[in-house]
């Protein structure tokens, strides 16, 4: 007998298998592969948004430095090519995270994010780089009764540290974005917005290649070591003998053994529907065509594409036993299911919308929620990962960091205690698993029940935590 065919299956029939961001025809081509042994000052591993801002940065402040990147796929292939654009001022995964791990450095890390989204935003209106940024805030819904005093502790929060909010109520939420599973809301004015990040990645590969960055695409790093005077990184087209080099690698498997135990890789999922029609729009309401994301620990957000397709992501993020991570992981039918069957039941009266895509991307989940930073083989090399699903502008911010790192520089943000401590970090295997899969289990209970188990409260107590 055949499974009885679900609403949500149609809905997912046709969905491409890959990011919708880059899946666009006038893709910049692609740079050629290393091809034969070289030599440079710096190199940067990673062609996503920490990297891409590292050699921008490092040729802005030395135009003579010579500078090569290399990518093992394409530039924006990893998360910064597959992210819900949502553009943050935070460094510290929201204003509460940042009073609970860093009151007494809170006013300066709040100074720095907003400086760094603004310092983008001129530097893309300055290079023409038109990334449809809309700093349009974004809203926080409650679709529990127990989320709602959250959302009144989030405001007076906000408000103490300078930001702009509305706490709605269920009409007034229900008003601006109809969704019969709405019971209130907060409405962030100031603070973050939205971009397309392919456009963001696209546009920053063409300012570096024009400043003379060295762009190697199809590359992947096999290994690194340290020689006399440089560091060895071996490709399949030859070594790359670089004075110094930025690691900008996220969650993909690490080049230095020692993030294994930092970071955690999360595969996030999301789904792109097909542009709504102006009656489905008219539907939904969504005037500002804000961000939007629901107040549980398992979370979605949702925002619109500026051809007005919804892409709709997270919930459920995905641990494989032992940091394993490969291509076929990026789609994952239960997930995807889920996702549609969710996004029914937030906007009914869009039944019948078609997703056009589907994928899942890497999350670089640290316990803190926030990077670890730091340098190895004597100093030549300066890392910068995990940004736990918040690095759209706080890659530029890690960018800066490792820069200053690697020239030994004393500076406002490597005084910062973020930069100079580590996250706790994740046992190894066998045990991550388990652990994972318990922590998991006790954020489900939580978003059903409202209440904060002893097993998360014991977490908290020693600064642990599991985020996308
Ligand atoms: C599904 C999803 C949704 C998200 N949504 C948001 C959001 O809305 N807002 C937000 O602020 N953040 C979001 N994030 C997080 C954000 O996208 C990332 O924090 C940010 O893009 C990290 O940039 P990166 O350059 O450090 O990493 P990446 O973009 O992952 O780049 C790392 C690059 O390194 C390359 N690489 C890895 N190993 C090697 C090697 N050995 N040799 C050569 N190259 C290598 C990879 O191919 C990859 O291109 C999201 C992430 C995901 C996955």
């Amino acid at each position: 007998m055949t499974a009885p065919t679900l609403p949500t299956d149609d809905a997912l029939r046709d969905a491409a298998p890959r990011p919708f961001w880059t899946d666009r025809s006038d893709a910049p081509s692609p740079c050629d592969p290393v091809g034969r042994p070289t030599r440079c000052d710096l190199l940067v591993i990673g062609g996503g948004l920490t990297g891409l801002w590292a050699a921008i940065e490092a040729v802005r402040a030395d135009p003579g430095r010579d500078v090569m990147l290399v990518e093992a796929q394409q530039v924006g292939f990893g998360a910064s090519g597959r992210n819900g654009g949502f553009f943050s001022e935070s460094l510290t995964h929201g204003i509460a995270h940042g009073v609970e791990l860093w009151p007494d450095e809170l006013p300066e890390l709040l100074r720095l994010g907003r400086e760094n989204v603004r310092e983008i935003t001129e530097f893309l209106g300055l290079e023409g780089i038109d990334a449809d940024v809309r700093l349009c805030g974004k809203t926080a819904v409650a679709t529990q009764p127990h989320h709602l005093p959250a959302l009144d502790a989030a405001a007076a929060l906000n408000v103490a540290h300078g930001e702009r909010v509305e706490v709605l109520d269920r009409d007034a939420m229900q008003a601006d974005v109809h969704s019969p599973t709405y019971l209130g809301g907060l409405r962030y004015l100031t603070g973050s917005g939205l971009l397309d990040p392919a456009e963001l990645c696209w546009g920053l590969k063409r300012v570096a290649l024009a400043r003379g960055v060295r762009i190697h695409e199809s590359t992947a790093v096999r290994g690194m070591r340290s020689g006399r005077d440089a560091v060895e990184v071996v490709t399949d087209g030859g070594a790359v003998h670089a004075r110094q080099v930025v690691l900008a690698t996220n969650a993909y498997p690490p080049l230095l053994r020692r993030l294994r135990l930092r970071v955690l890789p999360i595969y996030d999922h999301v789904l792109v529907s097909e542009p709504l029609s102006a009656t489905a729009l008219a539907s939904i309401g969504w005037a500002d065509g804000q961000g939007l994301t629901d107040v549980g620990n398992q979370f979605h957000y949702y925002r619109r594409t500026r051809d007005n397709r919804i892409l709709w992501g997270g919930y459920d993020a995905i641990y494989y036993f032992g940091n394993r991570t490969d291509a076929a992981r990026e789609q994952r039918d239960s997930s995807h299911r889920l996702l549609a069957q969710q996004f029914e039941q937030t906007f009914p009266q869009l039944e019948g919308l078609r997703f056009t895509h589907r994928w899942a991307g890497l999350i670089d989940s640290t316990s803190r929620f926030t990077p670890v930073f730091g340098t190895a083989h004597g100093g030549r090399v300066a890392y910068a990962v995990g940004y736990t699903g918040l690095g759209v502008a706080a890659s530029r911010f890690g960018a800066r960091v490792c820069l200053d790192l690697l020239g030994g520089h004393d500076t406002e943000r490597t005084r910062l205690s973020m930069v100079r401590r580590k996250p706790v970090p994740f046992p190894p295997e066998p045990l991550r698993y388990p652990v994972v899969q318990a922590t998991r289990a006790a954020l489900a209970r939580e978003d059903r029940t409202g209440r904060r188990g002893a097993y998360l409260r014991t977490l908290d107590h020693f600064g642990i935590g599991f985020n996308s």
